[in-house]
């Protein structure tokens, strides 16, 4: 196939994400992806700005993760889990046991984010259901969130940033608070938890777990706020019995400075959600870490089992990579790669911050986002960021950045100075 053959195939038959059939926008083909580099198929190299969405934290085809895929390949791709167990998951769980906070101890592996995510939800609900509390159907959630595109997830993704108000009417009604505040490094005020309390103290009989992203809201606004108020849930949480989930599926190993970004909070959750970064972005796979008062609480009732069970559950090739993904992790000295791209990220996107197309420039851990007026026009940005051999994806308002953590000051400038340069460009905003 030509290369016009296969982007004229993919045009008429291939849907890619958020995307319509009878009107696609382009899409570009990569043959190839090395370090922090994309290949297309005519030559072009771009420099990768987004990790594939926050997973390949090594870059691409890392010598040490194509060993250990192709090492596990070679002794088993994958068996069922149920009645059976192997090396890789096994060493996978102990290495999350020991990383996450210490209450977390036990571990159901999934294959993606959205599904580690309805694991937990299905955690909480069994939970009570073995205590007998049969009226504790419903999760509170803030504002601005995204945790996935399956059905329950969505029902806790923000209300109205676009596409889950249209499933208004087959969707799981969950109790909303508002977006966090303040930011990050903003002073905290009592209020600011006012109407967080205010929800907890009116649903309270009738829900089973706060639902939230530490930190660093992602997919929903790309915003930071206070660990001021992540403590105050854990408080509340704790006061009430209700469970706390930390979808740590964006914020994970290391992006937000922290290890997990509960850690700036020096919280634990009841459950955390793990993906995205946990194979380096080789492999998809997910984690559901429970402590034992909520596994032991399930167990406890009367169904006594957890009801899920996929068939990839615990694959041997996603749990190998993860391993040596870890593992790179601790060698490489991520907490001084993720502080010096931070720093670098602050310097260089600071100029936007006095353009009149921007209302917004803010940085956290390896993450930088700038934050414009008006929606941005995707198409012509995307094709402006090519032109300038970086890869950058932005959505709505929001141009940010999350690059590998192996990322040299070069080619970061690269990026930051093509992102300064087009958000300063009226024509490339809707
Ligand atoms: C990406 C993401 C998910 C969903 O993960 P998938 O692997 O895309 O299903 C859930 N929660 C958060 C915070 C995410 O960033």
């Amino acid at each position: 196939m030509q290369t016009s053959d296969i982007v004229k195939f993919d045009r008429e038959h291939i849907w890619h994400p958020y995307t319509s059939m009878n009107n696609p926008l382009p899409v570009y083909p990569v043959a190839r992806a090395k370090g922090v580099r994309l290949t297309l198929e005519d030559g072009r190299e771009l420099i990768d700005g987004m990790s594939s969405w926050w997973a390949a934290i090594h870059g691409y085809s890392h010598p040490r993760l194509v060993r250990a895929l192709t090492q596990q390949a070679q002794t088993m791709s994958h068996v069922m889990f149920g009645g059976i167990t192997h090396r890789p998951a096994v060493e996978l769980a102990r290495r999350l046991v020991d990383m996450t906070p210490a209450p977390l101890q036990r571990v159901f592996f999934s294959d993606s984010g959205s599904v580690s995510v309805e694991v937990a939800i299905k955690m909480a609900f069994q939970y009570w259901l073995s205590k007998g509390e049969t009226g504790r159907c419903r999760l509170l959630t803030v504002r601005g969130g995204y945790h996935g595109d399956t059905f329950r997830t969505m029902s806790v993704c923000d209300p109205e940033n676009g596409m889950h108000s249209l499933f208004a009417g087959v969707l799981a009604k969950s109790v909303f608070a508002p977006a966090p505040t303040p930011a990050f490094d903003a002073p905290w005020e009592d209020e600011h938890f006012d109407a967080f309390e205010q929800l907890v103290r009116e649903h309270e009989a009738e829900l089973a777990a706060v639902v939230l992203e530490p930190i660093v809201q992602g997919a929903g606004g790309m915003r930071f706020y206070s660990p001021e108020f992540l403590r105050r849930v854990r408080e509340i949480c704790t006061r009430t019995g209700i469970l706390l989930i930390a979808d740590e599926i964006a914020t994970g190993f290391g992006r937000s400075g922290k290890l997990f970004a509960c850690e700036h909070a020096g919280i634990s959750p009841d459950i955390m959600c793990l993906g995205k970064a946990l194979t380096g972005g080789t492999m998809t796979l997910a984690a559901t870490l429970a402590t034992d008062r909520v596994a032991n609480g399930i167990s406890d009732g009367e169904l006594s089992v957890l009801m899920h069970g996929p068939t990839f559950m615990g694959n041997p090739l996603a749990c190998a990579v993860a391993c040596a993904s870890l593992d790179l992790l601790v060698e490489n000295d991520w907490a001084a790669s993720v502080s010096a791209i931070g720093d670098q990220l602050r310097r260089e996107l600071a100029p936007c911050a006095d353009l009149p197309t921007v209302r917004d420039v803010r940085t956290l851990g390896a993450i930088g986002v700038v934050e414009t007026t008006r929606p941005v026009d995707m198409a012509a940005l995307q094709r402006f960021f090519v032109d300038r051999g970086v890869w950058v994806r932005p959505f709505g308002r929001l141009v940010y950045v999350m690059p590998p953590y192996i990322m040299k000051k070069d080619d970061l400038s690269q990026i930051t100075s093509a992102i300064v340069d087009a958000v300063a460009r009226p024509e490339l905003l809707s």
